[in-house]
């Protein structure tokens, strides 16, 4: 059943954001931007500070850095300043090929972990 429910996350996601699979989802953290497949670094914290009037640093003049690209969208929203809000850990490769849906919902992913620590806080 989990196997089944993965394959369908995995395929909603690929075809909407491109998604690698990596288990610990940080869309949410870069305006429904998949930075896994999106940004040759990888990068949760961008920008990485090699971007350059706008552009990827790897693909200078071809891609826009995604987090140009993820303020642009957020500022449409008048939501710009969610980003870079929180620091976002690196990804946790132990989750690597796991349903990211499901391991928000069992606590194991860097998002329901800063959630939980934010209701604690409150
Ligand atoms: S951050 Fe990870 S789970 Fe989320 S879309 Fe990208 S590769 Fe998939």
């Amino acid at each position: 059943m989990e196997d089944l429910f993965h394959k369908l996350e995995h395929l909603t996601k690929v075809a909407l954001f491109d998604c690698r699979d990596c288990g610990d989802c940080a869309l949410i953290d870069v305006a429904y931007l998949c930075p896994m497949s999106q940004c040759p670094k990888n990068q949760r914290n961008g920008a990485c500070g090699g971007s350059f009037q706008g552009w990827c640093e790897v693909y200078p003049e071809k891609r826009l850095c995604i987090y140009v690209r993820a303020y642009t969208r957020l500022k449409k929203h008048g939501e710009e300043e969610q980003l870079g809000k929180d620091i976002v850990p690196p990804c946790n490769w132990d989750l690597y090929q796991t349903s990211s849906w499901i391991n928000y919902y069992l606590g194991k992913d860097h998002v329901s972990k800063r959630r939980n620590q934010q209701d604690t806080h409150e």
